[in-house]
């Protein structure tokens, strides 16, 4: 398994995060493919000098590394296997990196359907949001074959700063969804203080001042925290991602017998936030059932 020196590179799923992961390779000079279901998402990376398949099938034809971006585990399922998909058109040797958040499971069976032609799977889901995708400053966890992750961590490092090679195929997968009980939960703890110091007539601004130089200091308060003192609830990461992930967490709870409170309740939390028309802002918007809960407008 050898690649050339810019392995030409296909990106399948142009939404808020594949646009720009795909623009910093590019920019990196590697020959680009892009596929998105609705075709218009294109128009920008063409005009770049993107060329623009068809279908996954097409995309995958062309490409020695292929990256997927796209929603939930049966949308990657659908890209790989369905109709026009990646496995219609792979070539041996090619390297397919999900980087979506999804099921581990599903990564294991779609790793082995692509060894059946001589390919592989790497799963690789991020974090670090918008902005990380922007800024190509996302934390990458990879899983998967060592020697096919190898192959595409120069690709890997266009898009991110921290780049960890966690285990066997699905254990990107298992690491991120680590990633997304701490993030939930972190929320969880950044609204119960935003709540609790605007009820008590402490000024919200002062308090995230205050807090964030010391113990209590993370991503969420000093990145999250501002945007809900500002009510700016646009996505970002979405509500209705977020209980996708969740889901993913608690459905792999039930089949390994693990008990996780904080995160069940905050699953139950996020889908007040859906009920209440959230879904498709951003997870700050979790502040706002916390606020109704105590009276807050
Ligand atoms: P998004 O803006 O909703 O984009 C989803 C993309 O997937 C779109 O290009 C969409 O195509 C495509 N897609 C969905 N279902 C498809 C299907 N069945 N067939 C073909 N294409 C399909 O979502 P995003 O925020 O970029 O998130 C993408 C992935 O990254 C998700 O797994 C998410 O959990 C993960 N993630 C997101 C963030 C974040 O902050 N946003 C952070 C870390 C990880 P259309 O344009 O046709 O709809």
């Amino acid at each position: 398994m050898t690649h050339t020196s810019r392995p030409a590179v296909g990106f399948i799923g142009l939404g808020i995060m594949g646009r720009p992961m795909a623009g910093h390779i590019l920019k990196g000079g590697h020959p680009l493919t892009v596929y998105n279901r609705t075709r218009s998402k294109t128009a920008e990376l063409q005009a770049l000098g993107a060329a623009v398949a068809d279908s996954p099938a097409g995309v995958a034809a062309r490409s020695e590394i292929l990256i997927i971006m796209v929603s939930d585990t049966q949308d990657v399922e659908q890209v790989v296997a369905g109709p026009q998909g990646v496995l219609e058109g792979i070539r041996p040797g090619s390297v397919v990196v999900d980087m979506s958040t999804i099921a581990p499971g599903t990564e294991r069976a779609l790793d082995e359907a692509l060894r059946a032609r001589g390919a592989f799977l790497i799963d690789a889901p991020v974090s670090g949001g918008d902005v990380g995708a922007r800024d190509a400053s996302l934390a990458i966890m990879a899983g998967g074959d060592r020697k096919a992750f190898e192959l595409v961590r120069p690709v890997l490092a266009l898009l991110g700063r921290t780049i960890t090679y966690c285990g066997p195929s699905g254990s990107g997968q298992l690491a991120k969804l680590c990633n997304q009980i701490l993030v939930s939960v972190t929320l969880l703890g950044v609204s119960e203080a935003l709540v609790f110091a605007r009820k008590c007539g402490l000024d919200p601004s002062v308090m995230i001042e205050a807090v964030s130089g010391g113990a209590a200091q993370s991503w969420q308060l000093t990145n999250l925290g501002p945007r809900i003192i500002k009510r700016d609830f646009a996505p970002g990461f979405m509500v209705d991602l977020v209980q996708k992930d969740l889901r993913l967490v608690l459905e792999s709870c039930a089949s390994a017998d693990v008990s996780l409170p904080a995160t069940g309740l905050v699953h139950q939390l996020f889908g007040s936030a859906r009920a209440h028309g959230s879904g498709r802002e951003g997870t700050p918007s979790l502040a706002k059932v916390l606020e109704r809960l105590s009276g807050l407008e």
